[in-house]
C-alpha cells in the first residue's frame, strides 16, 4: 500500500491524538506527503471525557472526525487502521489487517491506556476512562445503578447500588467523584419516587497521602475539603487490594458497591515493544533529547507513549500541552532536516495544572500563581472551551454548562441499551 507520490518525503504519523495531530498541523507547507493513521476515526478531547461519563456532555461535543479536521490538506491522507508493529529495517509500518505502509520518517504518537498494576482481571468490574466507549460504558453503569436501585426492595442491595467507588484521586478521579456527587445530590432527586438519590455514597479511594498529588499542598487540601463538603468520602493511604462484582477491598475493609471506576494508573502503548527500544516500568519509550528513538534516527516518538526528563529533572508530565509541544518540536525537526539543518534538543515548558472539583470549584497551579474557588472554576471553563475545536462545539459545550449551572440539569442522561441488555 502506498499513499505518497513517488519522490516526495513520506512522513507517517501513527495516532491522531494531541501529539500526532499537532505534528500534522505544524508540517503544513513543508515538502512532505503525510499519512496519518489512527484506529479510531475521531480525535478526542480527553480532558472532558469525564463529563461524557457523568452525563454532562454528549460524545459529539468532545470528538471530531480526523478526516474532517484535515479535509483542507491535500498532502495528508487519513487512514482508519490499527498499527500492530514497525519493520525498521524495511522502513514500513505494519497494520493489523496484514497491510504495510512505507515511510521515510515515522512519528509514533500512540498514547497510553489505563493499567491495573498486574490485576487486569479487575477491568470488567472497574472500567477505566480513556475512550468514548469507556465514557459511555461508565455513563450507562452510573445511570443503570440508579434505575436498579429504584426497583430494589432489599435495603442492603439498594445501598450497594447507590454506592459509587472511584479508585485514584488524581485530576480524573477528583473530577469524577465531584460530578457524580452533584448528579446524585442536585440533578436526580426529583426524578425518582422510591429512592432518595441524595443518600448516594460517593467514595474516593487513594493509595497516596493526598488528593491531586501533582498540585501544591494547599490546593490538595482545598480540593479534599471541597469534595467532603459535597458529600464525597475521601479515603487516603488506602491501596485497593481487590475489585469484584460486589465491590472493593481496601486496607482489609470490604465495601459493597455496584459501580466502581478506575482512575489509578496508566500504561504506555506498545510502541517501545514494536521497536525493542528501552522503556520505563510504565512501558514508556525512553527517547533521545531530540525525541528520536535510540538507534532509529528516522523514527520519533512523542506524547504519553514516551518518557523524557523535563527542565526540573522530573519526567515531562503525561498531559495534552506536553504532547502538543512535542508534536510541534518533531515537525520543526523534520522540516530542519529536510533543509539540511539540525535543531537543538526538545525543551518542555510547563504552563500549569488545572482541575475542576465541582460546579463552582476548581484549582489552578501555575507555579508561583495559584488560585482556587469560583474564579478558578471560571478560568478552568474558559480555558477548556478555548481549547475545544470549532465554533459549534464551543457554543454547544458552553450552552450545556450554562444550563447545568443555572438549572442543575445534565442533558446527556441517556442509557443507549434496552433494560434486558444492560445486565447487573
Ligand atoms: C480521562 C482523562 C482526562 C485527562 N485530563 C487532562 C487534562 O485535564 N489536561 C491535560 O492536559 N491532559 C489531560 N489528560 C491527558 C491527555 O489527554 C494526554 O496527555 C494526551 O491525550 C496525550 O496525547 P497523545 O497524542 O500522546 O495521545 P492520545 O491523545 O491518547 O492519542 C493517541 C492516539 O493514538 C491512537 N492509537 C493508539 N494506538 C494505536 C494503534 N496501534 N494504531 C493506530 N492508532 C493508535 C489512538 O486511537 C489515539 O487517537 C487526560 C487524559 C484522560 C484519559
Amino acid at each position: 500500500m502506498t499513499t505518497a507520490s513517488a519522490g516526495s518525503h513520506r512522513v507517517v504519523i501513527v495516532g491522531a491524538g494531541f501529539g500526532g495531530l499537532e505534528t500534522a498541523h505544524r508540517l503544513a507547507g513543508a515538502p512532505v506527503e503525510i499519512t496519518l493513521i489512527d484506529r479510531r476515526n475521531h480525535h478526542l478531547f480527553q480532558p472532558l471525557l469525564y463529563q461524557v461519563a457523568t452525563a454532562s456532555l454528549a460524545t459529539s461535543e468532545i470528538a471530531w472526525p480526523i478526516r474532517y479536521l484535515l479535509r483542507g490538506r491535500q498532502e495528508v491522507t487519513t487512514l482508519f487502521a490499527t498499527v500492530s508493529g514497525v519493520d525498521p529495517a524495511g522502513k514500513r509500518v505494519l497494520l493489523e489487517d496484514g497491510g504495510a505502509l512505507p515511510y521515510d520518517t515515522l512519528v509514533l504518537a500512540t498514547g497510553a491506556r489505563h493499567a491495573y498494576f498486574g490485576h487486569d482481571e479487575w477491568e470488567p468490574f472497574a472500567p477505566g476512562l480513556k475512550t468514548l466507549e469507556d465514557a459511555t460504558t461508565i455513563r450507562r453503569r452510573i445511570l443503570v445503578a440508579f434505575e436498579r436501585a429504584e426497583r430494589e426492595p432489599d435495603a442492603e442491595r439498594r445501598a450497594a447500588r447507590l454506592t459509587f467507588v472511584i479508585i485514584g484521586a488524581g485530576p480524573t478521579g477528583v473530577e469524577l467523584a465531584g460530578t457524580i456527587a452533584e448528579l446524585a445530590h442536585d440533578t436526580l432527586p426529583s426524578d425518582f419516587r422510591n429512592i432518595d438519590t441524595r443518600k448516594t455514597r460517593v467514595v474516593l479511594i487513594e493509595a497516596g497521602t493526598r488528593v491531586l498529588a501533582g498540585f501544591a499542598d494547599d490546593l490538595s487540601a482545598y480540593a479534599q475539603r471541597s469534595l467532603e463538603s459535597m458529600g464525597v468520602e475521601v479515603l487516603l493511604g488506602q491501596p485497593v487490594t481487590e475489585c469484584n462484582r460486589d465491590g472493593v477491598v481496601y486496607g482489609g475493609n470490604r465495601l459493597a458497591a455496584k459501580t466502581i471506576i478506575w482512575a489509578a494508573g496508566v500504561r504506555a502503548s506498545p510502541a517501545a515493544e514494536w521497536l525493542d527500544a528501552p522503556a520505563d516500568r510504565a512501558g514508556r519509550l525512553q527517547v533521545l533529547p531530540d525525541l528520536s528513538v535510540p538507534g532509529h534516527p528516522d523514527i520519533f516518538a512523542i506524547g504519553d507513549t514516551v518518557v523524557i526528563a523535563g527542565p526540573d529533572g522530573n519526567p515531562v508530565p503525561g498531559i495534552a500541552p506536553a504532547a502538543k509541544q512535542q508534536g510541534r518540536y518533531v515537525a520543526d525537526c523534520i522540516k530542519a532536516r529536510l533543509r539540511g539543518a539540525a535543531l537543538g534538543p526538545f525543551h518542555y515548558k510547563h504552563a500549569g495544572s488545572l482541575a475542576q472539583i465541582g460546579k463552582r470549584q476548581a484549582v489552578i497551579d501555575f507555579g508561583r500563581f495559584k488560585l482556587r474557588g469560583t474564579l478558578a472554576w471560571w478560568i478552568w471553563g474558559v480555558a477548556h472551551i478555548y481549547f475545544l475545536i470549532g465554533v459549534r462545539n464551543r457554543l454547544a459545550v458552553a450552552m450545556s454548562w450554562l444550563w447545568n449551572y443555572v438549572r442543575d440539569q445534565r442533558s446527556a442522561r441517556l442509557i443507549t441499551q434496552g433494560s434486558s441488555k444492560v445486565g447487573r
